[in-house]
């Protein structure tokens, strides 16, 4: 899963970063308006963390542009949208809610916090309430990065996590690599061409052959009620 953070305070930023980043989300910042829309052109982000005070204008200004977008070549214009407040700002908030806010957080926040409710958009963006994905014997909790099978634990890589995460929550639409790519790494990070085919054959290993399918030359998917 694959997040905005659009903020000018340079420390926030990098908080979020790491903090974010631990729970297995690939994280890009932009520290203006200007470089968030740029950003929210060309990368098809799961959702976007938003301040409302930025140097060359509202926060709101870039959630309106969004949701206005698919006449403007925006890839995901209904994309969940956290704003982040101080806390005298209430007149703002309710602004940012009604443009088509998500949720709001106000500053300082507790990283924890915001990793739930970031979760929490992103589930009912795509119309899940449950907070588990489940297939067959195979239990995935996003929230406690846990994946059980048959009851069991299995243990997985933070990349191996992220992969079956965004193939389960896709499912059972096929994704190519590329997308698989963009959803994973941010723009800093190089990877190894054959990156995607090495994480899901260690899925495969650990968890069967049966979850994880792949359509030749388009991709791979997780089908809609496969046993693994
Ligand atoms: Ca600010």
């Amino acid at each position: 899963m694959r997040v905005l953070v659009v903020e000018d305070d340079a420390g926030i930023a990098q908080g979020l970063r790491l903090a974010l980043g631990q729970q297995g989300w690939a994280v890009d910042c932009a520290s203006d308006l200007e470089r968030g829309w740029a950003a929210l052109r060309v990368e098809p982000f799961d959702a976007m963390l938003l301040d409302l005070g930025l140097p060359d204008g509202d926060g709101v200004t870039l959630l309106q542009r969004l949701r206005q977008s698919p006449a403007r070549g925006c890839p995901h214009p209904e994309m969940p949208v956290l704003i982040m407040t101080a806390r005298d700002e209430v007149a703002s908030r309710i602004v940012g809610l009604d443009m088509g806010a998500d949720d709001y957080l106000t500053k300082p926040f507790d990283a924890h916090e915001l990793a739930a409710r970031l979760r929490a958009v992103c589930r009912r963006a795509v119309g899940r309430s449950h907070p588990l994905l489940r297939r067959g014997t195979l239990e995935l909790d996003p929230a406690a990065r846990q994946v059980r099978q048959h009851g069991r634990p299995v243990e997985l890589s933070a990349r191996e996590f992220g992969l079956l995460l965004t193939l389960m929550q896709a499912s059972p639409r096929v994704l190519s690599r590329q997308q698989i790519e963009t959803s994973l790494y941010n723009w800093d990070q190089a990877l190894e061409s054959n990156a995607i085919e090495v994480h899901v054959h260690h899925l495969r290993r650990k968890l069967g052959d049966g979850l994880i399918q792949t359509m030749r030359g388009v991709g791979y998917f997780v089908p809609q009620e496969s046993a693994p």
